[in-house]
């Protein structure tokens, strides 16, 4: 028999070129849907590429609106059992941003853009001062409204006025409620001249050892107010999602598209709202786009994402309307049921591809919004060319999510169900999904109960003027899964790894990539899929970080 001859091996990588073709499939030839209908995350895989960097090296950051960079794209959905106030508050911090709902009354919604914006500051411009007239009373009203006690007394009692002395909590501590603040007040001040930069003034901060820094003007007058809290904040977490100018944390919000809606937004745009997320399960209506128009005239400082579209045709509409950003998905939520309902909607990994690459001509980023269920499914949307994720789901069930944890049949869970499920237009509260029947108490924290304002959920699902609401979601619980704090950090740390297996070091290196050919999809077949998951053991546990 002629023995085989095999190459040399060291001309394996010429040998290779030779191929003219890479391993595997384009994205183009991977989305072709005359060949196979349209793709779910779960339909395909990228092949891996060549590491030489470390995980740590990858970076995260994207555009989310036409003006709005984040450090990860890592966003929460705009849903009563998802984002309020703590949700909102603790994704900014690690790098994402939460979108507040609008199931409530548009004061409620406010206060939490407020609580948002007022968590985290460079220089505080708008500081709460007292008189020294004003009482020990007043400062623990405030500590309990606003949730700080440091608080600069001038002459007037205003921003402005002579800056007299500062009081804090211990000053007031143990003292009669009704003692002046005069009696009480530190009058040995450090203070800044105004006009100084920020790092100067955090040097002075932190040199001082005091808890505040009053700034003040030639005169005397108090001009704004540093925090040293807020250095260790801006220490403790470096990924914060902060405008560059204040230091505030970014603060995002849904409204519907019914002329009340607008009186909302003025209420949300004066608590100093930066992104609004125009709330619609379809999003090409004319209602969108005179909103869109409404709002980039009224407030042209506002980055409005609008949504929600699957295909290019909408998305046209809404970007020629002047929206910043768009959100993708109808249908792909967890507790959606609306592609069974109405048989409308996209499969989401198809609907991302087809809206991303249109919108990328304008410079108009793309939100993937519901169906992801684990790091990966936000590693595929983002090489679709996503510039975030949007979750409901995989956030339901962290503390900071609204509502109280209760257990069903032996598992610690909280209530998560959909804006268009029939518990969430007729606003009752988030509990058990048959809270009497589990004899489980319902202890979600519902808001605007018995208020009168529009049901958001029922505007967004268009149900509110038929006689018979039709559901497009269910109503739900889901497991524990401990704080966000911990949660957003192992999807960080998973999307980092997950690039290095790709061998891109960042979300803009993956999109390029991709556009370019050279990262590399892969179709699963089902029994790919079967072989993909864990299989053929008798028990095991799936514990995803430590
Ligand atoms: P970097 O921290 O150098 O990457 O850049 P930044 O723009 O984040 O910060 C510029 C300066 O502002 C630095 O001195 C920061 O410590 C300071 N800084 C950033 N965020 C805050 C904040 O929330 N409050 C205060 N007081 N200072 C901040
Ligand atoms: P305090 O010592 O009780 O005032 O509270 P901390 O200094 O621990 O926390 C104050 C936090 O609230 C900081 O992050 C501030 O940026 C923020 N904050 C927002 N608005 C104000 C305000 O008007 N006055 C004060 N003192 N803090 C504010
Ligand atoms: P998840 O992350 O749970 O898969 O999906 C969350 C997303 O589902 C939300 O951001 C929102 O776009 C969508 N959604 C929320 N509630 C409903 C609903 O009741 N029906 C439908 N069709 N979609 C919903």
């Amino acid at each position: 028999m002629p023995s085989k001859t095999f190459f040399d091996p060291s001309t394996a990588l010429d040998v290779l070129e030779q191929y003219n073709r890479l391993d595997g499939l384009s994205v183009g030839e991977l989305m072709d849907s005359t060949v196979h209908g349209g793709l779910t995350y779960n339909d395909f895989l990228l092949l891996p590429g060549k590491i030489d960097f470390g995980a740590h090296e990858v970076i995260t950051e994207s555009k989310i609106t036409r003006n709005v960079v984040l450090k990860t794209p890592f966003m929460s959905s705009p849903m009563d059992t998802v984002t309020e106030g703590d949700m909102a508050i603790a994704m900014a911090l690690l790098g994402g941003i939460g979108v507040i709902h609008h199931n409530q009354t548009p004061e409620e919604q406010a206060a939490m853009v407020r609580r948002v914006k007022r968590h985290e500051n460079g220089f505080i411009t708008d500081p709460v001062v007292l008189s020294p007239s004003h009482r020990a009373e007043d400062v623990l009203d405030i500590k309990e409204r606003l949730g700080f006690a440091g608080v600069p007394i001038t002459d007037t009692g205003a921003l402005g006025g002579k800056l007299l002395g500062i009081v804090t909590n211990r000053d007031v501590q143990f003292r009669d409620p009704s003692t002046p603040l005069s009696e009480v007040m530190t009058t040995d001040l450090v203070t800044a001249s105004e006009g100084i930069t920020l790092e100067k003034a955090n040097t002075i901060l932190r040199d001082s050892k005091k808890g505040k820094l009053p700034i003040v003007d030639s005169a005397g007058r108090l001009t704004s107010l540093l925090a040293r809290s807020d250095l260790l904040k801006n220490q403790d977490y470096p990924l914060a999602s902060k405008s560059p100018s204040s230091k505030q944390l970014y603060a995002a919000a849904a409204v519907g598209t019914r002329p009340a809606d607008r009186e909302r937004l003025a209420l949300l745009a004066e608590a100093g709202l930066d992104i609004v997320v125009l709330d619609s399960s379809q999003g090409n209506s004319v209602f969108q786009l005179d909103m869109i128009k409404w709002i980039k005239a009224t407030y042209p400082k506002l980055e409005v994402i609008a949504g929600n579209v699957v295909t290019r045709e909408q998305a046209a509409s809404l970007i020629a309307a002047g929206a910043d950003a768009l959100r993708v998905g109808m249908g792909s939520g967890s507790i959606c049921i609306t592609q069974e309902v109405m048989a409308v909607g996209r499969p989401q990994a198809t609907a991302v591809y087809a809206v991303a690459e249109f919108a990328s001509k304008f410079g108009v980023p793309v939100i993937a919004d519901g169906g992801i269920q684990n790091v990966g499914h936000i590693v595929k949307a983002l090489s679709l060319g996503a510039g975030a994720v949007m979750m409901g789901g995989l956030l339901a069930g962290t503390t900071e999510a609204p509502g109280e944890y209760f257990y069903h049949e032996g598992k610690r869970v909280k209530a998560y169900r959909g804006m268009g499920s029939l518990e969430a237009m007729e606003q009752g509260r988030p509990g058990p999904a048959s809270a009497a029947a589990h004899g489980a108490a319902a202890k979600g924290k519902g808001k605007g109960q018995g208020k009168t304002h529009e049901n958001a959920a029922t505007t967004r699902y268009f149900s509110e003027s038929s006689v018979v609401k039709v559901a497009q979601g269910v109503s739900g619980d889901v497991q524990d899964k401990g704080s966000v704090k911990q949660f957003l950090p192992y999807l960080y740390a998973g999307l980092q790894h997950s690039f290095q297996d790709i061998g891109v070091k960042s979300a803009q290196a993956l999109q390029e990539g991709v556009r370019q050919g050279k990262v590399r999809f892969e179709l699963r077949t089902a029994s790919a899929q079967v072989e993909g998951g864990v299989h053929g053991l008798h028990s095991y546990t799936k514990r995803l970080f430590a």
